[in-house]
C-alpha cells in the first residue's frame, strides 16, 4: 500500500459511552479534534503491539493483548496534520473487552468518556464514527452468544422505501407499481418500530430512495434513535446540499458502479451517463465523514471489464469497500445474464490477489441471502422474495415485528450471524 501510513488503535466502551482522546496543542493531529487512542506503527512493529503502545501513550491505560478483539474492517482516511501535509492513514481497530486502569491526561491528549449518542457534537477525525459503530457490532454481537440465544432479535433491516426508480436496470427486481402512500409520521413510525424490535442497522434502499420526499428527515430520525444508517442509492438525484444536510446522520453511502465506462454500464443499467453520476457523488462526498461503498453486480455484460473498473476505484482516495455480487435474479430479474459460480469465483480470486487500498467483499447472491436481514416494503410490510414471488410475512403496523419473525420462522439466524461476523474474510461465497 504505497503512500498509506499504517496505524492501529483501541476502542473502549463503558455503558453508553466510548473513550475518545482530545488532541491538545502539542499533538501532531489538529488541535481540538477527537479520535480513538491510536497511532502509527513503528518499523517492525505489528498492529496489536502498536495499538497497545499508542493507547498507553495517549491514555495511560495498560491493555493485555488477550483482552483485545480485532475488528475485521480496516478504516482508511486522509487526515490533516499540524506539521506535515495531509496523509492517508489505514487504521486497524481493536475493541477492548476488559481493562482496569482509569484513563489519564498526557502532554498531547485528554481522554474523555463520550456518550455515543452525542458523537455528532464533536469535531471527530474521519472514520471515527464508522469504526465505533463497527466496534459496537463486534462488542455486542458475539457469534457464539447469538447462535445460542433463543430470543434472537435481528439487527439489520433493509427498507425498500419506494419501488419507483429513475433507472431501468435490465435485472431490476423492484416491482415498480407502488405509490408512496405513507406520510412522514407513518414512515417515522416504521423506523421506531424497527428500533423497538432491536434493529440497530437500517439501509434505506428501493427503488431509488432519493425519490422519496422526506428521505433526509427519515435518515436523521433513524440516527436520533441511535441507528447505524446506510443509504443505497444510484446517485442520480444526489446533490451537494442533500449530503451536507445528512452528513452528521448518515454513516454509509452505497452506490452501484458496474463498469469502467458508460457503454458497459448502459447495457446493464439502461442509463447513458452513470460514470458522470459516480464522479459527481465522489466530489460531493470526498471531504465528508461518510463511508463510501461501491456495489458491482457481476454478470455476463461486465465480466471482462472488472479489472478496468478496479483500476478506476484504486485511483479514488475515498472508497471503503468494493462489494462484488454475483448477479442472481430475484423477483422480476432476468436469468440470461447469470455467470456460473465457477466463472464468478475464477474472476474474484484473481481480483483479490491484487493489492487494494480498500476492502473487497465478494458474494454469491442467492435468495437465502435475504434471510440474513429484514426486508421491509414501502408500506411497512415485512416480506421476502422466493422463487420469483414476493411473499408478505406480516404488516409492521398490525403486529409486533418479533412475532412476525417468530411466526414465520423465516429469519435465518445462522445467516445473520455470518453476515455480521464475515467481514474478516475477503470472499464469502
Ligand atoms: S437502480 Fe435499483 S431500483 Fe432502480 S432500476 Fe436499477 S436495480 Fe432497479
Amino acid at each position: 500500500m504505497n503512500g498509506i501510513t499504517k496505524s492501529a488503535g483501541i476502542v473502549f466502551f463503558r455503558e453508553d459511552r466510548v473513550l475518545l482522546v482530545y488532541h491538545k496543542e502539542k499533538a501532531k493531529h489538529q488541535t481540538g479534534v477527537y479520535g480513538i487512542p491510536a497511532g502509527r506503527l513503528e518499523p517492525g512493529e505489528n498492529e496489536l503491539d502498536a495499538a497497545i503502545r499508542e493507547t498507553f501513550n495517549e491514555t495511560q491505560i495498560k491493555v493485555k493483548s488477550n483482552d483485545l478483539l480485532s475488528l475485521p474492517d480496516v478504516y482508511q482516511a486522509e487526515i490533516k496534520r499540524k506539521r506535515e501535509n495531509p496523509r492517508i492513514f489505514s487504521l486497524k481497530v481493536f475493541v477492548c473487552a476488559s481493562f482496569e486502569d482509569c484513563p489519564k491526561e498526557t502532554d498531547e491528549t485528554i481522554p474523555e468518556w463520550v456518550k455515543i449518542s452525542e458523537l455528532n457534537k464533536l469535531n471527530l477525525l474521519p472514520n471515527v464514527k464508522s469504526l465505533i459503530f463497527g466496534a459496537m457490532e463486534l462488542k455486542e454481537i458475539s457469534k457464539e452468544d447469538l447462535l445460542k440465544s433463543e430470543d434472537f432479535s435481528p439487527l439489520g433491516a433493509c427498507w425498500n422505501i419506494t419501488s419507483n426508480c429513475n433507472y431501468s436496470c435490465v435485472f431490476c427486481y423492484a416491482k415498480k407499481d407502488s405509490k408512496n402512500k405513507l406520510d412522514l409520521e407513518k414512515q417515522k413510525n416504521i423506523i421506531s418500530r424497527l428500533r423497538s424490535a432491536g434493529i440497530l442497522y437500517i439501509t434505506f434502499s428501493g427503488g431509488e430512495p432519493l425519490l422519496v420526499k422526506h428521505l433526509t428527515k427519515l435518515i436523521k430520525y433513524a440516527k436520533d434513535l441511535g441507528m447505524y444508517t446506510d443509504l443505497s442509492t444510484n446517485g442520480a438525484n444526489m446533490t451537494e446540499s442533500i449530503l451536507e444536510d445528512i452528513e452528521k446522520s448518515l454513516d454509509k453511502l452505497s452506490i452501484p458502479l458496474d463498469g469502467s465506462n458508460n457503454e458497459v454500464i448502459y447495457k446493464i443499467r439502461g442509463i447513458k451517463n452513470h460514470m458522470q453520476v459516480f464522479y459527481k457523488v465522489l466530489t460531493f462526498i470526498k471531504n465528508k465523514n461518510i463511508q463510501l461503498n461501491i456495489n458491482t453486480l457481476v454478470c455476463k455484460f461486465n465480466e471482462s471489464d472488472l479489472f478496468n473498473l478496479f483500476e478506476i476505484l484504486k485511483s479514488v482516495n475515498k472508497i471503503n469497500r468494493w462489494k462484488l455480487i454475483r448477479y442472481y435474479p430475484l423477483g422480476q430479474g432476468l436469468k440470461e445474464f447469470i455467470l456460473s459460480k465457477e466463472r464468478f469465483n475464477e474472476i474474484i480470486s484473481k481480483i483479490i490477489k491484487q493489492t487494494s487500498p480498500f476492502q473487497i467483499v465478494a458474494k454469491m447472491k442467492t435468495e437465502d441471502d435475504q434471510r440474513s436481514f429484514i426486508l421491509v416494503d414501502p408500506d411497512g410490510k415485512i416480506y421476502l422474495t422466493a422463487k420469483n414471488k414476493h411473499i408478505i410475512l406480516g404488516d409492521i403496523f398490525k403486529e409486533d415485528l418479533r412475532n412476525i419473525l417468530k411466526k414465520n420462522c423465516v429469519f435465518n439466524k445462522k445467516g445473520h450471524v455470518e453476515k455480521y461476523s464475515r467481514y474478516a474474510t475477503k470472499v464469502s461465497c
